[in-house]
Order: C-alpha cells, then structure tokens, then sequence
C-alpha cells in the first residue's frame, strides 16, 4: 500500500515485564468519578457517568526513573493536574457486563488527565464541547503499562500527585464513584471498546494549576510511578 505522505508513527507504550509494547488506539476519559472532585468542581450527587475523548498522539511516555518535559501548553493560564488510574484494555467488546470487565482488562498505568482549565469553563458556560480544554497536545502524560497479573489490586490502592514535592492529591481508588467494571460496562454500551484503548477513569479533589518549572510526581500503589517537569 502507498500514501500520499508518510503516516503518523502508531502511538505506543512500553510494558512492565515485557519486550513488546501497547498500541494505543483511543483514550477515553471519566469525568467527575470521584465524590470530593464532584463537589469541588460545584457538583454533588452519583449522576450517571459521562466520558470525553483524547487523541491518541495526546500521549506523552513520562519514562520510568527519569523527569520527562511536559510543554506548558498555548492559549492558557491555568494548567490543571488530574491525576489518574488509567486501564488498558486488551480484548475488545460491546455491551460488557460489569461482571464480565476484568478479562477485557489488560494492564493499568498511571496518567494525568491534563487540562486547560480556563477554556474547559468558557466552554462549559457556552455550552460548547470541552476539546479545547482537554484533547490538546501532550495532554495526556503516562507511564508503563504494568499487566494485571503484576499490578495486584488496583481497586483498594492509594493514588497521589505531589508537585514540588508537596501533596496536592491523595485518595484511594475505593472511592470512585463508578468503578472500574460499572465504568467499562457505562462506555462499552456507547461504543465498541476495542484492544489499546485507553480509559482516564477520573480524578480525586485536590486539582489545581502548574506553571512552568514545577515538578509533578504522580503514583498509584502497585503501579510504576511518573515524574514530569513542566517546561
Ligand atoms: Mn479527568
């Protein structure tokens, strides 16, 4: 097969464990999946899950041991950290039952759902779709993906973010609102998930602005840890 130009590298992720790498095919995001956010965010109440897309190529590797640079973004002044238990799916499907969403589940990282807050709210006041806000470049840092079999049990970890070294977020995964097999039963039923898909499952109260030369160290206990600079 020709192009007319050279494609796009495909996006991918290295392996905890493993030579071979996840391809990444898209990365759907929750919103407002935990209680104390919800609040902070001016929301209350378990409303029914709702999701966002991020391109794929909004992937950015923040590779094990080391600081990766993360490009402070155009058109803002309130860059926002989310930080995030992110599932990997590897077998694809439609209409998944809850009871059936551990097996289509390959592999969780951890990531930070970056966000141009400023235009994410000018958008929500319009009424208008939040890509502006949420699917811009390099808006979606991550690190390894670590296989389930390795990751012990994600469901009752802590998850962090400390910039500078101080605490910004920490809870536990236990408190989100849709968990992992109900939010992957919400989304199959919207769209076929398929192998390399991505799930942001949302993030816990605590978010606020970065601003460049901050460090931001984000964990979830089990998982391999990810340092980035903003830049
Ligand atoms: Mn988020």
């Amino acid at each position: 097969m020709s192009f007319v130009f050279e494609p796009a590298p495909l996006v991918s992720l290295p392996v905890i464990g493993n030579q071979a790498r996840f391809p990444v095919h898209r990365i759907y995001c929750v919103g407002r999946n935990y209680e104390e956010h919800a609040k902070e965010m001016g929301f209350t109440g378990r409303e029914p899950p709702f999701f966002f897309l991020k391109p794929a190529d909004a992937v950015l590797l923040a590779k094990p041991g080391e600081t990766t640079p993360l490009p402070y973004p155009s058109l803002t002044a309130n860059l926002h950290h989310e930080i995030e238990l992110v599932v990997a799916i590897g077998t694809g499907g439609k209409n998944i039952k809850a009871a059936d969403a551990q097996q289509h589940i390959f592999g969780y990282a951890v990531g930070l759902d970056m966000t141009r807050r400023d235009l994410q709210n000018d958008m929500k006041k319009q009424g208008r779709p939040w890509c502006i806000g949420k699917a811009f470049d390099h808006s979606a840092p991550i690190g390894p993906i670590t296989p389930v079999a390795q990751a012990g049990d994600v469901t009752a970890a802590e998850i962090a973010l400390q910039v500078n070294g101080q605490d910004r977020q920490r809870s536990q995964v236990s408190k989100l609102i849709w968990n992992i097999a109900e939010t992957i039963e919400h989304l199959s039923a919207a769209w076929e998930l398929q192998p390399g898909d991505l799930i942001y499952t949302g993030t816990p109260e605590g978010v606020a602005a970065v601003v460049a030369g901050d460090t931001l160290h984000g964990m979830v206990s089990g998982l391999s840890p990810i340092t980035l600079q903003v830049r």
